[in-house]
Parts: C-alpha cells; structure tokens; sequence
C-alpha cells in the first residue's frame, strides 16, 4: 500500500472503532446516536489528514492554535467543512479566529467576547461561541467560573456577529470525569432556562467520551482515537 492509502486505511479503522464507542455511549445513555456530533481535533496533523477524515464524512474539524489553523483552513477551504476552534485564544488572534471558524469552544472572559464580537462583525461572518467552564478546583484550568457564566452568557448573546451557542468543559486529568461532567450539565441546565437554544455541550474527549455522552455532551471533541498520539503537550 502507499504511504496515503496506509494513512487513509488506518485513520478509517480509528474512525470505525470511535463510531462504535459513540453508538454504544449513546445506547448505554438512551439517547439517539444522532444527539452527539463527533468534532475530529486535527492539531498537529496535517491537512491531508482532514482531506482524509472530510472523504471518509465527518464534517466538523476542530483546532487550538490559530498560527496551525489558519494555513489549514484555508488548505481546506474547498471541502466546505466547519471548523472549531477549542483552543485558549488570546485576543489578539480573534481577526484571524473569525475568518474560518465556525465555532469558538473557549470563550472564557469579557474581553475575549468583545474581541470575536468586533472581529466577526468585521468580517461579516457569524461566530458561534461556546463559554468554557472551569470544571474541577484548583487546577491550572481554563474557563470561567460557573458563577460568572450567566453574565458572560448574556454578552454574547447581545453581541453583533455572536451568537450564544452553550458550554464547553474540560475533565480533570486525573480522577473521573463524571463529578466535572455532571456540573457541567447543571451549568448547561441553568444557561438553557434562560437561553433555550443555547443547548450545545461540548465535552469528551478521546479518553472520556462515553462519561460525557452519559451527562448529556452534544459535542465531542476527539484527537488521539482517531489520528494517533501528539507529541506532548499539545
Ligand atoms: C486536543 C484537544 C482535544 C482532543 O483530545 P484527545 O484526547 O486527543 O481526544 C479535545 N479538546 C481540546 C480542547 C483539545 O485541546
């Protein structure tokens, strides 16, 4: 085999095996395998990766570094894809952000909101933004606070080029994801009375998804199971 239908074979087997993990997630939670869409994290992976996972049908990509996103987005532009930005996003990157991404997973302050607000406006392009929560106690974690959530909720959500799409959360690494998950889902619960249609969650990740499916995740986001290790760190 070449060395592309090798990387095609292998990443469709991956995918195969995460199908499976998520259909019998879902089943275990009762839910409908169609509740949860699969993000495929590409970072560090090239885009002949994404050309290869984008054949084999998934259409939502996700990335955290904006210098590797962007020339990849734009490599990519032609398969119509959704891009997720899942990373920790400074403000000055929030022009570049809005120029391909769909979706911002980690809108975790004000300035951030104004920043993708006033970048999004200007390109015309609607951002759809996800608060991150802070899951677990004195962690060097992302994401707001729990508390501050309804307040960053409603700025979003009154800002031109944001629309208020829901929460993202990150398990601890150690421990089990369920306690972060479960507070999740009642941070989720409480944004929905307010904003109903802000009824994304994003949680799970390669080694925690079937957890996240169990507390109602409509998002996974998913890297090492489908493409392989990373060096570290990333
Ligand atoms: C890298 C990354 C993922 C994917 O993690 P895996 O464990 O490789 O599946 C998910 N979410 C975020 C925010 C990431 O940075």
């Amino acid at each position: 085999m070449s060395e592309l239908t090798d990387r095609t074979a292998g990443i469709a087997a991956n995918l195969a095996a995460v199908e499976e993990r998520l259909a019998a997630a879902c089943g275990a939670a009762g839910r409908p395998r169609d509740d949860v869409t699969l993000i495929a994290v590409t970072k560090t992976f090239p885009a002949s990766d994404v050309r290869i996972l984008a054949d084999l049908g998934v259409r939502q990509v996700g990335e955290n570094r904006d210098q590797d996103a962007a020339p990849k987005a734009q490599a990519c532009a032609d398969l119509a894809l959704t891009w997720h930005f899942v990373g920790a996003l400074q403000t000055n990157k929030a022009r570049s952000v809005a120029g391909y991404a769909d979706w911002v997973h980690s809108v975790d302050r004000d300035r951030l909101v104004t920043a993708l607000g006033k970048a999004a406006h200007r390109a015309g392009r609607t951002l759809r933004c996800l608060i991150e929560v802070r899951l677990g106690e004195g962690e060097e974690r992302a994401g707001a606070e729990p508390a501050d959530v309804p307040r960053l909720a409603e700025l979003v959500a009154s800002s031109d080029g944001l629309t208020l799409g829901g929460v993202m959360g990150i398990a601890p690494l150690s421990g089990s994801p369920d306690p972060a998950f479960a507070s999740l889902a009642e941070v989720a619960e409480r944004l929905r009375r307010d904003h109903p249609d802000a009824s994304a969650v994003s949680a799970g990740m390669s080694a925690d998804l079937e957890s996240a499916v169990r507390y109602g995740a409509t998002h996974v986001r998913i890297g090492t199971a489908l493409l392989g290790i990373r060096p570290p760190n990333r």
